[in-house]
């Protein structure tokens, strides 16, 4: 009977998706309504891309390859772009890199996933700067690791032992999601050293180098990886090292890159076989003739001064209006503040309630933990609107604030 058949409940979905906070989605929803002043996403401005070059590079890609970049591709991706970010490389850090090193993909967070399935059995660990990305937590959930803080001050006599156990270590050096943070050469020289020493594989995730808004980073884990390499030959060091054009052009390309020693790239590209065949060559080829001109390097110089403003914009009235509640440190590049509330005495999940009837959206910080306790920060977006929008996404930060304490 087709009735009885219509009622048969379907498989449930899998553990990992049912467990998976979803308060992220229902931020990013939220954020996304026209009436809403959204602080939440990590998006560019949108008023920026630059839209012409791109339609420009579009045909110049098409008229120099013709139907050869509308085929599967090379699951690697396409060679003269991975050959030309094998030499920006080989320029950055002194090292030598071939394109043997360099696997293309469908953005860095295809390169999390990946990454997740060649080095992560069940309940493996890895060791992860804490608050993390929360695209690296989502792109893991399904591996079901287990999880550690990376301790950057490197004094706990048990991180040593915690690392040589971890299949890998994570971080953000330049300008971290969620926190904007930039780490200090020493503290990237410290970490370097011992993943060496523990033998275990670092993943240095690089999407914000483009976004320098006082003064520069200085060399990736990746050029202090290649110093401390005595062997000639391609770079075969420990870090896995991953770009992207999302923030230097435009994320709708969705081409990112991995660096790291060949046998890793081919362990990834194995797995990305079996997850898209191959990515987008037509895409691929758009960032090449971009990149080869070094436009990205342009239009990162040209949106760098409207990103700085807006992060003073930013600040100026969180100085005004939430420094009672919440202390911050001034990110010098990327998208981010990251405020903490004074005395742990905001809870800001239970605050969202109060930042809906205010029309205003941030993502707090519970989605960034892998143990899903820090409740008492927020990340706020200083990129995607005009200096006014934000301010005045900030005065209604401030009485959701405000009749949040009153409640
Ligand atoms: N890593 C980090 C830390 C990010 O913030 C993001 C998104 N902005 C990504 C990876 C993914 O970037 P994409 O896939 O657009 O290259």
């Amino acid at each position: 009977m087709a009735s009885a058949k219509a009622s048969t409940p379907r498989p449930q979905t899998a553990a990992w998706l049912r467990s998976s906070n979803d308060i992220s989605q229902q931020f990013l929803a939220f954020g996304g309504r026209a009436d809403v002043v959204s602080l939440a996403g990590g998006l560019p401005a949108a008023e920026l891309y630059p839209v012409a070059e791109v339609q420009a590079a579009a045909q110049a890609a098409i008229a120099r390859h013709g139907a050869t970049i509308m085929e599967y591709g090379p699951v690697e991706g396409l060679p003269a772009l991975r050959q030309l970010i094998a030499a920006r490389a080989s320029a950055e850090t002194g090292g030598t890199f071939t394109a043997a090193n360099v696997l293309l993909t469908t953005g860095s967070m295809q390169a999390l996933d990946l990454i997740g399935k060649v080095l992560v059995d069940p309940g493996e660990l890895i060791v992860a700067q804490a608050p993390t990305y929360l695209g690296a937590l989502d792109a893991w959930r399904p591996r079901a690791p287990s999880y550690r803080p990376l301790d950057w001050t490197l004094t706990d006599p048990d991180f040593d032992a915690t690392l040589a156990r971890a299949k890998f270590v994570y971080s953000v050096p330049n300008y971290s999601n969620p926190t904007g943070v930039l780490v200090s050469q020493e503290r990237r020289v410290a970490l370097l050293d011992k993943v060496l020493e523990a033998g275990t594989w670092l993943v240095e995730d690089d999407p914000y180098l483009s976004i320098q808004l006082d003064g520069s980073p200085g060399p990736s884990i990746l050029s202090h990886s290649v110093a401390r390499s005595t062997r000639p030959g391609p770079y075969d060091g420990p870090v896995i090292y991953l770009g992207t054009v999302s923030k230097s052009l435009v994320p709708g390309l969705r081409v990112g890159w991995v660096i790291a020693e060949p046998g890793m790239i081919q362990n990834l590209a194995l797995t990305k076989m079996a997850s898209d065949l191959s990515g987008s060559l037509l895409t691929q080829a758009i960032a090449l003739e971009l990149m080869e001109r070094e436009f990205d390097h342009q239009h990162s110089r040209s949106i760098v001064p409207v990103y700085r403003e807006r992060r003073d914009a930013l600040l100026r009235e969180a100085n005004a209006r939430l420094a009672d509640w919440f202390e911050w440190e001034v990110p010098v590049g990327g998208m981010f503040v990251w405020m903490r509330s004074k005395g742990d005495a905001i809870d800001t999940d239970a605050l969202y309630k109060f930042a809906v009837e205010e029309k205003v959206a941030y993502v707090p910080s519970s989605v960034f933990d892998f143990t899903g306790e820090n409740r008492f920060a927020m990340r706020v977006n200083f990129t995607r609107s005009s200096p006014e929008v934000i301010a005045e996404g900030v005065r209604r930060l401030a009485r959701a604030i405000e009749h949040y304490l009153s409640a």
